[in-house]
């Protein structure tokens, strides 16, 4: 019987950050679909942002967010995290010695995109999430089990309680496991998967907040997702993140014949918020432009940034050429499972936290490197909150583990083509037309029938879980007649303060009702 009080689902840096900071005394369960490592967190390139600068102040940090997320934050939830942010990352720094220092011992801090000052604090260069993953999991202690390659499915809501008390998970090779907690806390990530040019791991593909969806939680602004103005393109295919750093020591995005495209678009020219960037980017490209990032002004490109060296020159690009070549792809999810500052989510017992979770601190865009922030604070804030108040809950019928059984296919189409369409369909630009051509596709695919998962393997159900994503994605999207943020309609080109101050709040009905009903909810901006 697989019973812990505080069962995990991902090994992200929210994960990690939340089963190393519980008290020793508790059972710890890490459960992840693919190697430890194998997480957008570990890929995290920029760093973290924090106002440890002398001329700097949360206040200012706070100002850059709410603009970045275009006042659609939370904003309780945007001081809360952005004013503990300083002294959270001195006691990371004392306790992990990882930061970049400079020779007086103080920490270097980077600049990035619509950041008023520089408070971006990095490791190894451009080597951060790494850097902050290899600390965490060396503080794993023996109250904490992981286990790799266990691909979680389907919460499981104890009938009479209501509450969440665990996951039903497959092996590799199909048995069928059930894991109990007293606290379960999905910490499964974005789902930067669903489009083709994507800066992120294969393993992020919507897992979670497909599961608590089908579970009945709420989901609020899927229709806000970030794409990243800079993803190194070769040979029709994006091949990683060429961070906002860069941009931040100089770089400038050109075409092919040397003109510079952000000039005149918005003040901060290239470090403009990245939708703007991104748009303008996409723009160019829709006319037959090629985009480039003109790096030749970096003194020392190698040391600074050796991880994107990396990546360039395993491709084939040359950094002395003074050039790389770069489209716009999807980078974060502003939405996902909501929740409050801590990771509560509407069902009882269940916790969502780091990039599943939407606790409204990244708005309608995320500021650079806020969410690595958000996943260190959640993670300890829930550990402190599950040491001192978590109730136990009463003992659910346990069911024993299961063989693999036959299996069934789902015949959906392959998810390339998902892929494929949401990027033209539901990507950089949208329209009501493209829209509702691709609701109207996902809605004949019927994936209301796809309910019961145990018969499906787990490549399968990835893909259902990728299908109903995109369905959440777009049907927010449809429902927002404005633009705000990552979400851009050329047919609603501006805000609409007066009727769009609200999020898109999506959770399912009960079962033979229409499965996808949309709830509006007053946000705090006025
Ligand atoms: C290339 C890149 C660079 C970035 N740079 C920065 C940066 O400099 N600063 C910053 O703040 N942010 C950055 N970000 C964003 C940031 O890295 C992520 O938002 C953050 O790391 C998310 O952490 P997480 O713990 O929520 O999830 P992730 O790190 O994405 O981990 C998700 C985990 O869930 C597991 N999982 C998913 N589904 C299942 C399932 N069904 N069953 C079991 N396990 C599952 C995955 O295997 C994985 O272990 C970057 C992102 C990328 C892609």
């Amino acid at each position: 019987m697989e019973v812990y009080d505080v069962l995990i689902i991902g090994s992200g840096v929210a994960a990690l950050q939340l089963a190393t900071s519980l008290s020793h005394e508790k059972s710890v369960k890490i459960i992840t679909k693919s190697q430890i490592k194998n997480t957008n967190s570990y890929m995290a390139q920029g760093g973290i942002a924090a106002a440890m600068g002398s001329q700097d102040d949360p206040s200012k940090h706070i100002a850059d967010t709410l603009e970045a997320g275009r006042f659609h934050n939370n904003e309780e939830t945007v001081c809360e995290i952005l004013n503990e942010a300083p002294p959270l990352i001195d006691e990371f720094s004392k306790q992990a010695h990882i930061f970049d220092k400079a020779q007086d011992g103080s920490l270097l801090l980077g600049l990035e995109g619509a950041h008023s000052e520089k408070r971006i604090v990095h490791s190894g260069g451009d080597a951060t999430g790494k850097n902050v993953i290899e600390h965490l999991m060396s503080r794993l202690t023996e109250n904490i089990e992981v286990e790799e390659n266990i691909f979680a499915y389907q919460l499981i809501i104890d009938s009479r309680s209501k509450k969440c008390v665990g996951v039903k998970a497959k092996d590799p090779d199909g048995t069928i496991r059930f894991f109990y907690g007293d606290a379960v806390v999905l910490a499964t990530g974005g789902c930067g998967q669903l489009y083709p040019f994507a800066s992120g791991a294969p393993t992020v593909t919507g897992d979670g907040i497909v599961m608590a969806y089908l579970a009945g939680a709420e989901i609020a602004d899927m229709e806000f997702i970030q794409f990243h103005p800079t993803l190194l393109y070769k040979d029709g295919e994006t091949k990683g993140l060429i961070s906002e750093a860069v941009r931040g020591e100089g770089a400038i995005i050109i075409t092919e014949d040397g003109t510079p495209i952000m000039q005149g678009v918005h003040p901060l020219k290239d470090l403009a918020p990245r939708h703007i960037v991104s748009q303008t980017i996409f723009n160019a490209i829709e006319k037959g432009r090629d985009v480039f990032l003109d790096i030749k002004s970096i003194q020392n490109f190698q040391q600074r940034f050796p991880s994107i060296t990396a990546i360039c020159e395993a491709n084939h690009i040359q950094i002395a050429d003074g050039k790389i070549p770069v489209v716009p792809g999807c980078h974060f999810l502003m939405g996902g499972i909501k929740t409050d500052v801590i990771g509560c989510t509407s069902i009882n017992g269940l916790f969502a936290i780091g990039e599943a979770a939407c606790t409204g601190l990244h708005g309608a865009n995320r500021l650079a490197s806020n969410s690595i922030l958000e996943g260190l604070y959640q993670g300890k804030k829930l550990a402190r909150w599950i040491d001192t108040s978590l109730d136990q809950h009463p003992n659910p019928e346990f069911a024993e583990d299961i063989p693999a059984i036959q299996e069934k296919e789902t015949l959906l189409p392959d998810v390339q083509i998902l892929k494929e369409m949401m990027m033209k369909k539901v990507g950089i630009v949208r329209t009501k037309e493209l829209l509702e051509e691709q609701k109207n596709w996902l809605k004949r695919l019927k994936l209301n029938d796809f309910s019961e998962l145990d018969a499906y393997s787990v490549p399968d159900i990835t893909a259902i879980f990728m299908y109903i994503t995109a369905y959440l994605i777009t049907d927010s999207a449809l429902k927002r007649t404005e633009s705000r943020g990552g979400h851009f309609r050329s047919d609603f080109p501006y805000e609409d303060n007066d009727n769009w101050c609200k999020k898109t709040i999506i959770q399912k009905c009960d079962r033979g009702k229409d499965v996808y009903h949309e709830q509006i909810e007053t946000a705090l901006v006025d």
